[in-house]
């Protein structure tokens, strides 16, 4: 199965997303000064209760998802915004312990959540530009890149590549090859 970021427009979508032991969230928001704030409270609304999260108590994963519905919908329809996960596995080494000197590794699932503009396309440094949401691997590695400092750029909308790079974007091949649009630009 390639990785996939995959859109979550509702809370039972995001319901189905939760189970992680552990969470990163992105934020590519566009530098609007006037609703960045709101966009911050309403990102806030989504995400404040992440962590609290046990996914075996069903009265509270009801009343999580019941809360998030509202800020999610804001989301998409008031700031044309996409929210998207996925997940990422791998080992994690626990510290060794005077019982047990030796360092034990268990097996660790963390989920990426992105907020981004809809649609986004993305690229590191002078590299090929990736859209979020392709089967693309780099452009999966890119986006979840858990550091502060990754040099990505982000723009939301073809317009605004195109204007960026002159009519000839430097493409992904491979996400250009899964997002229809893309072929005719
Ligand atoms: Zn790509």
């Amino acid at each position: 199965m390639p990785k996939r970021l995959v859109k979550v427009t509702t809370a039972s979508e995001f319901g189905a997303s939760v189970g992680s032991q552990d969470f990163v969230l992105h934020q590519w928001l566009p530098s609007s000064p006037a609703t960045e704030p709101d966009i911050r409270h309403t990102i806030d609304a989504i995400f404040n209760d992440l962590q609290y999260i046990d996914t075996g108590d069903r009265g509270f994963v009801a009343a999580f998802l019941d809360g998030i519905t509202e800020p999610l919908r804001q989301l998409q329809e008031s700031f044309g915004l996409q929210l998207v996960v996925g997940t990422t596995r791998g080992k994690m080494k626990l510290p060794p312990v005077e019982w047990k000197p030796e360092p034990e590794e268990i097996a660790w699932e963390r989920a990426y959540y992105i907020v981004a503009p809809d649609p986004a396309f993305f690229r590191a440094d002078d590299g090929p530009i990736h859209k979020l949401g392709t089967s693309c691997r780099d452009a999966f590695v890119l986006a979840t890149d858990p550091r502060d400092d990754v040099p990505r750029k982000v723009w939301g909308s073809l317009e605004d590549i195109f204007l960026a790079f002159e009519g000839t974007p430097p493409w992904c091949p491979k996400c250009r090859a899964d997002a229809p649009e893309l072929l005719l630009a």
